[in-house]
């Protein structure tokens, strides 16, 4: 795969994301990074169809230490942290569904739409909570990238609304996440909003 190429802050002209120096300029860049990453969009979606969603939480479990170390203010430790608690009580008491609505299937055909019935607002709840995880992750890094760099950077509403929805076809409605820390740095470096 190929180096994502950025503009570069002082002169403009397209250089390796990664790049210490601008080779048309010569200016140095302070390494601008966040301790969260993302290596390939396709692989995230790909392991979430294949672990039908799973894959995402694990990633967020296993970044959740380094998301929390970019905390500035301490309330967007309580604002974070209370619906991942609410998305561990869904995904537990979803879990005891699908076992029961297994053992009681066994025995009854109705239990299918009694399943369905439990089951739906589970889901609808979990993806809301997926949605403010996801939102409240974006502010974080956005008010770290300010505290530590002194660069704003942004985010769509509208494109963190309407990835949920349209990523949750392909089991991956956290994608919007994923996309804006992978175009972490080209975030950072254009000084002009983008848009997506
Ligand atoms: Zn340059």
């Amino acid at each position: 795969m190929n180096e994502k190429k950025i503009p570069c802050p002082y002169c403009k002209e397209l250089i390796d994301q990664n790049a210490q120096q601008c080779p048309f300029c010569n200016e140095h860049f302070t390494e601008i990074d966040i301790p969260v990453k993302v290596e390939s969009l396709g692989k995230f979606i790909a392991f979430n169809i294949i672990t039908l969603g799973l894959f995402q939480y694990l990633w967020l479990i296993f970044n959740l230490k380094n998301i929390n170390k970019m905390i500035v203010k301490e309330k967007d430790k309580f604002k974070l942290n209370i619906p991942i608690i609410l998305l561990a009580i869904v995904g537990f008491i979803s879990c005891i569904n699908i076992i029961s609505y297994k053992l009681y299937f066994a025995t009854s055909l109705k239990a299918l739409l009694v399943s369905a019935n439990i089951m739906s607002p589970m889901w609808i709840l979990s993806i809301i909570l997926t949605f403010i995880i996801s939102y409240r992750i974006i502010r974080i890094i956005e008010r770290y990238t300010k505290n530590k760099y002194d660069k704003e950077i942004s985010h769509s509403d509208n494109g963190l609304f309407f990835s949920t929805i349209l990523f949750m076809l392909v089991l991956s409605p956290m994608f919007y996440l994923t996309y804006f820390i992978y175009t972490y740095k080209e975030r950072v470096y254009n000084p002009k909003p983008i848009e997506v």
